[in-house]
């Protein structure tokens, strides 16, 4: 959310709106707009209210031709009614609306069970209104175990958090909000995630955990969990050094247990102690929800547990926020219902399909290399060839923009900066067909691009605005 700051200018108004909107009554109709910038001094009929709201919010972007983002664009009809029947709920209030509050605790014994929780009834989680959320409570646990078991250093020792340099920012950001140190692996060569022999080689006896990425947001690739929990046990039988790994799955939590059964990255893996998801990624739910487990109570210091007894109740719980809407949560359950595990399956299965024949259709069009291919995360990330120099990603960017596709170009972190790529998210509600106009509207601009002098849009990153 962008830091806001007041009116960049003043109201130059008086503006007029459309009279029909002002139901076109020359005595009492309204046909001076409201001013933008401070509280109108009275009210407007709603009909007019929402006409202006919406009017300038066709504005927008079409948020099915959006390739940059992972998080659901689209849902149901009966989704879309039960969330409406749930936005007056809040999620806090536990007593109010028990059922829902039963609703969440249900989702998180069948993630818990999805995720091979060991004993699925010790698991304990929470909802959260992301993975950013998620991610900040799950470090606060790791954080707190580790003073706890240092409680004789600390303060004085400065904690630090080991990961790959291609964490997603809201790891930066519990690193900068708690004052913990980040302990960076670099990417390497055609590496672009975590090496586990790296990571191993960052820890101390300051480490609160390592963070392992399933999949990562550069190139949609898969960090190697069970070989970073490998690398650590040998790290603990050398030095005696316990570290935990916490799994930040927020999209791969919700693809990795559907299609790729035999990947072991979950709690089957005791070094594993939590794990998050963005229910709002291929969890398959209109923003804003996530979900984090730890894999018992052991793993979540229970002073770190709130109990409040101000709304009736004393539901114990984990957040960082305090009111929250309910209608995601409900949203999420109802997904869970609907799909089951082989819905799910099916749903995450076509993804993956559009991804892999998309990018190979993107590396037939001779220009591109890809760097993954769509077949974990069912994204990928392709750069140009090196014999192409009269354009780059950017200008790519930006005249597919043209044609209402949202197509992110950036560049690598630290070690590979020199490397700018593009990359496609694809989403439930991205079919193939669209694929297909997305394919050919790529290979149309080509013959125009290669014909420019050289790239065009170089102002990097500017270009496309990008946030991961
Ligand atoms: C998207 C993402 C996040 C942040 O999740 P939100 O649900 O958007 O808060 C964190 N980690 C990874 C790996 C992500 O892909």
């Amino acid at each position: 959310m962008p830091l806001h700051k007041g009116p960049e200018q003043p109201d130059k108004r008086p503006a007029t709106v459309n009279p029909f909107y002002g139901q076109a009554n020359p005595v009492g109709g309204m046909t001076e707009a409201p001013p933008q910038h401070r509280l109108p001094d009275g009210p407007l009929p709603p009909s007019t209210a929402y006409q202006l709201v919406h009017d300038e919010l066709m504005l927008d972007g079409n948020s099915r031709l959006n390739l940059a983002t992972f998080v659901t664009t689209w849902m149901e009809p009966q989704a879309r009614v039960l969330m409406d029947e749930c936005s007056d709920k809040n999620m806090i209030d536990k007593d109010e609306y028990p059922r829902t509050a039963e609703l969440e605790r249900r989702c998180v014994a069948m993630l818990a069970d999805l995720w091979n929780a060991p004993d699925p009834s010790a698991a304990v989680g929470c909802s959260t209104t992301g993975s950013s959320e998620a991610c900040m409570l799950a470090g606060m646990a790791l954080k707190r175990r580790w003073t706890k078991r240092n409680a004789d250093r600390y303060p004085g020792a400065r904690p630090n958090l080991v990961m790959g340099v291609n964490v997603q920012v809201c790891w930066d950001k519990f690193c900068n909000f708690w004052e913990v140190e980040p302990r960076l692996v670099p990417m390497e060569g055609d590496r672009f995630h975590l090496d586990p022999q790296a990571a191993a080689e960052l820890c101390d006896e300051n480490t609160i955990g390592v963070v392992g990425i399933l999949g990562s947001t550069f190139d949609g690739s898969y960090e190697p969990i069970a070989e970073l929990c490998a690398a650590l046990n040998e790290l603990q039988s050398r030095t005696g050094l316990d570290i935990p790994v916490h799994v930040d799955g927020a999209s791969g939590a919700m693809v990795a247990p559907f299609l790729d059964e035999d990947l072991v990255w979950d709690f089957r893996l005791p070094r594993v102690s939590s794990i998050n998801t963005s229910g709002h990624k291929y969890g398959l739910v209109y923003p804003g929800v996530g979900w984090a487990l730890w894999r018992s109570d052991a793993e979540l210091p229970e002073e770190l547990v709130f109990r409040v007894n101000y709304l009736g109740g004393d539901m114990p719980t984990f957040a960082l926020n305090f009111s929250r809407p309910g209608a995601q949560v409900v949203a999420q359950y109802y997904t869970f219902l609907r799909l089951g595990r082989e819905g799910y399956r099916a749903v995450q299965q076509t993804t993956r399909d559009v991804a892999m024949g998309l990018a190979e259709r993107v590396e037939a069009l001779g220009d591109f290399r890809l760097l993954t291919r769509g077949d974990q995360l069912p994204v990928f990330a392709f750069t140009t060839v090196p014999d192409i120099t009269s354009y780059d990603v950017f200008d790519v960017s930006r005249r597919m923009r043209e044609r209402g596709w949202l197509l992110p170009a950036y560049t690598f972190p630290e070690n590979r900066q020199d490397l700018s790529v593009l990359r496609v998210v694809c989403r439930n509600g991205f079919s193939s067909d669209l694929a297909e106009l997305f394919v050919e509207d790529l290979g149309s601009l080509l013959p125009e691009l290669r014909q420019q002098q050289h790239p065009l849009a170089r102002d990097k990153g500017a270009a496309t605005g990008f946030h991961h």
